[in-house]
């Protein structure tokens, strides 16, 4: 927990979210600003800055995040269609929250290639 993390806030409960699934390793909740008709924010509760600071101790943490992905995409009714799991890492990845996440986005069709 940083006192200082947006997002260690949101895990713990200290800042209100549209929260989606939770368990003792993630913490999944709803997009302040939606880019798609779902669009949902798994966060750890571990607070990792980028991808670039991931060691193999987070393997296990990778692997469970693209589970619960695949499980809410299927709950919420969009995992036949299709969807995007996106992780922004660093200024040109676009990342502005200073907190490990990945960005489950369905209901739509979507481009490629990426903006
Ligand atoms: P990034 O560009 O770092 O990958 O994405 C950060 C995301 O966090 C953005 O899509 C932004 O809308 C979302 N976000 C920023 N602040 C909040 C907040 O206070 N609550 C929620 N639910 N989402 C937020
Ligand atoms: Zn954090």
């Amino acid at each position: 927990m940083r006192e200082d993390c947006l997002f260690c806030k949101i895990a713990a409960g200290d800042i209100p979210a549209k929260m989606v699934y939770e368990d003792e390793k993630l913490v999944v909740f709803r997009d302040i600003n939606p880019q798609a008709p779902q669009h949902l924010l798994i966060v750890p509760r571990k607070h990792i800055r980028t991808t670039v600071d991931l060691t193999t101790a987070d393997n296990e943490l990778v692997g469970h995040i693209h589970q619960v992905a695949g499980k809410l995409a299927h709950d919420l009714g969009f995992a036949d269609n299709g969807f995007r799991l996106v992780n922004n890492c660093n200024a040109d990845g676009g990342q502005v929250v200073w907190h490990i996440h990945f960005h489950l986005l369905g209901g739509r069709e979507m481009g490629w290639p990426p903006g």
